[in-house]
């Protein structure tokens, strides 16, 4: 196996005997090979655009496969048999559409021709063949960008899964990733073309992101600063984590008045802000970090537990029987719920001893959304105007298991008091219950939410910088990301879309840059390693 998509890949190089994430080498064939057979979906979906034949079914599908490779997301063999199976049915559906349409079909690239072996072992031996690295022909900077495009995808897809789940969809998005899926067919692609290929990812990000943003607030209405517990309450408990508020409302709704509190793991958090979901008097409060801490939080935890996207690590024996997982996310044995029906979840929580008596603990502020933060614009302003706050620090992004991490806590610890923190991501988390005080009534540590509400964030930038009569490169404003898997990828390909410079990128660069790729966004973007937070600060504030 070859694969380098995450940034705890190991040695900093490529996981090649098993995933550092767990992912066994079997399962990372079948992916591979399941990219492979969605080429041959674009090939037809392309032509298809071109004369009006279009699959609503088949763009979701394609969705939902591309999300199954992402990091932490599914490690089941057998999911990916199905899926590879499926993409292949729906390839032959599609040829036939555009050939009954006059349209072209006369493909003999291979992933147009592709053949599931069987058994399963044959499918693996199929995938080793079609990895990352199979085209030793390809320069190795063309290869870098290839894998960039391929990794933003799956960061789109991620996005226009949940968008699409909400109700929310643009053919746009639909037509770039098949454009961007067999883009590695043509071999003519010079440098500059991957480039701008990389960066239209970043384009067609925004809009998924637009999309999903538009989903959750018109489903839920706009977030609004919540104090949620840390602590616990004494009964029966779930715990739902991943991303999908959609899931976690059916979740809701199905266990009202059992007497079972819901709780939120990781990037659910956020979920708190949303009127919508608050109004449930039985969604109680958070429990644990970030996901890489799962194994010894959910150990802890005493009711059942559900992961509604990615994130998901090899769960432990302690829990093994009372997680369940749902959407894309995948584990082998363990059940899965694909039909929106959490009865199971419940069954098994009111069957755990949940907890048996309450427990004080902190609380934390989330909920600052554009619609919160914009709603106090003039005061956030006029607090620049006057030099209250001097600047502000987007501290974004994921978190993760190296010790590198530490950067990011003792960055914000180390920030000015006139200094404003915004967060976004699960990166918070190593931070998220400091009390940072606050700037004339404007908190210092502001949740935006989130990964999937990077755009609320650019929003928030870009409307301070309209007020300021300045681009977003002039307002007195840093980014300060993290990076983990690919979402990460398509976010930073957005930001680079909209022209951001100067992001401090940790902690450490992707696997898959070239010397010569790297050296390109420096010199149109400047961006840049993290050092160390004193010099990073120093750097920026003077
Ligand atoms: S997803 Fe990351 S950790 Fe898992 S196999 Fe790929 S590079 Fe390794």
């Amino acid at each position: 196996m070859f694969s380098y998509q995450c940034e705890q890949t190991a040695k900093g190089e490529g996981c090649t005997k098993v995933g550092v994430c767990g992912k066994q080498p079997d399962v990372a064939a079948l992916q591979d090979l399941l990219v492979y057979a969605l080429r041959g979906v674009a090939l037809y979906a392309v032509e298809g655009q071109k004369i009006g034949v279009r699959s609503e079914e088949i763009n979701r599908f394609t969705c939902k496969a591309l999300f199954s490779t992402l990091t932490n997301v599914n490690f089941d063999p057998e999911r990916f048999t199905g899926l590879i199976q499926q993409t292949v049915a729906f390839r032959e559906q599609l040829k036939e559409k555009v050939s009954s349409a006059g349209g072209r079909t006369d493909f003999d690239t291979a992933p147009a021709q592709f053949r599931p072996g069987a058994p399963v072992e044959e499918m693996v031996k199929q995938g080793e063949g079609v990895g990352l690295k199979s085209d030793p022909d390809v320069d190795p900077d063309i290869l870098a960008l290839q894998h960039t495009l391929l990794f933003g995808i799956k960061g789109v897809s991620a996005y226009a899964d949940h968008a699409q789940i909400l109700g929310k969809t643009d053919d746009k998005v639909y037509d770039f990733l098949y454009e961007a899926l067999i883009a590695p067919l043509n071999k003519t692609l010079s440098l500059d073309d991957w480039v701008t290929m990389a960066l239209r990812c970043g384009e067609i990000n925004l809009r998924a992101m637009e999309l999903l943003d538009a989903g959750n607030t018109e489903t839920y209405g706009h977030p609004t600063p919540t104090k949620v517990p840390l602590g616990a309450k004494k009964g029966k408990a779930i715990l739902v984590s991943g991303h999908d508020l959609k899931d976690l409302e059916a979740v809701l709704k199905q266990s009202q008045r059992k007497g079972i509190c819901i709780y939120t793991h990781g990037e659910m958090l956020p979920a708190h802000g949303y009127p919508e979901l608050k109004k449930y008097d039985h969604f109680y409060g958070h429990y644990g970090t970030a996901w890489q801490n799962q194994a010894k939080e959910f150990a802890q935890f005493p009711g059942a537990i559900l992961m509604t996207t990615n994130c998901l690590q090899r769960p432990g024996k302690i829990y093994a029987d009372h997680i369940f997982t749902t959407g894309c996310v995948g584990w082998p044995d363990v059940p899965h719920i694909a039909d929106g029906d959490f009865a199971p979840v419940i069954e098994k929580a009111l069957a755990l001893p949940g907890f048996t008596k309450d427990t004080n603990g902190k609380e934390v502020m989330c909920g600052f959304g554009r619609n919160a933060v914009l709603g106090v614009a003039n005061k956030v302003i006029e607090a620049v105007k006057s030099g209250a706050i001097r600047h502000f620090f987007l501290v974004a992004g994921c978190d993760g298991a190296k010790p590198g991490r530490n950067y990011y806590t003792e960055f914000v610890e180390k920030a000015p008091k006139d200094a404003v923190v915004l967060t976004l991501a699960c990166g918070k988390f190593r931070f998220f219950d400091k009390d940072l005080g606050d700037i004339g009534g404007i908190p210092r540590l502001l949740d935006i939410g989130q990964c999937n509400d990077a755009y609320s964030a650019i929003q928030i930038a870009v409307a301070l910088a309209n007020a300021f009569g300045v681009g977003v490169n002039e307002l007195p404003l840093s980014m300060i990301l993290s990076w983990y898997e690919q979402k990460a990828c398509a976010i930073l390909l957005t930001l680079l879309h909209l022209g951001i410079q100067n992001i401090r990128l940790g902690p450490s660069l992707p696997a898959f840059i070239t010397p010569n790729v790297l050296d390109v966004l420096i010199k149109n973007f400047n961006i840049m390693p993290i050092s160390t937070p004193d010099e990073d600060l120093k750097a920026i504030l003077g």
